[in-house]
C-alpha cells in the first residue's frame, strides 16, 4: 500500500487510480507502467538522469509534472550525493545560468572595449 500524492488515501501498489480520490496512478491504464508525478514547484525533469545527461527527447521536457520515464538522479541508496557525474553536474549548472553568464561575458566586454578606446 502506497500513499496517494493528491490525497494521501491508503492505494495498492498497482492500483491504476486512486479510489478516492481517483487520480491516475499508472500510465496507458496498465498496472505495469508507472506514472511518476512532480511533487512541489519542481518539474519532474529537474532531478530526473535523462536531463541531466541531456538525452531525453520529449516533448514535455524540462518542465514534465508526470512521466512514464523519469528516474531520479539523486536517488543513490548507497550515498547520499547524485549518481550523476561531476562533468554533468558541471554542464547542467552552466545551462541553468546561460542567460546570467552571457549577460556579465556582455559587460565584460563592454568594459573592455570602453578601457581600450
Ligand atoms: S524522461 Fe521525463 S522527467 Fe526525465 S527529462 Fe524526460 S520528460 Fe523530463
Ligand atoms: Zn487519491
Amino acid at each position: 500500500m502506497h500513499p496517494c500524492p493528491r490525497c494521501q488515501a491508503k492505494v495498492e501498489a498497482n492500483a491504476i487510480r486512486c479510489p478516492q480520490c481517483g487520480l491516475v496512478l499508472k500510465a496507458h491504464g496498465h498496472p505495469g507502467i508507472p506514472l511518476y508525478r512532480a511533487e512541489g514547484e519542481a518539474a519532474l525533469c529537474d532531478s530526473c538522469t535523462y536531463h541531466l545527461d541531456d538525452t531525453c527527447t520529449f516533448p514535455q521536457r524540462p518542465h514534465a509534472e508526470t512521466c512514464t520515464l523519469y528516474q531520479n538522479a539523486y536517488q543513490d541508496p548507497k550515498a547520499d550525493r547524485p549518481v550523476i557525474s561531476s562533468g554533468q553536474q558541471m554542464r547542467l549548472w552552466l545551462n541553468r545560468r546561460a542567460g546570467l553568464i552571457a549577460l556579465v561575458a556582455l559587460i565584460g566586454i563592454s568594459f573592455l572595449i570602453v578601457l581600450v578606446r
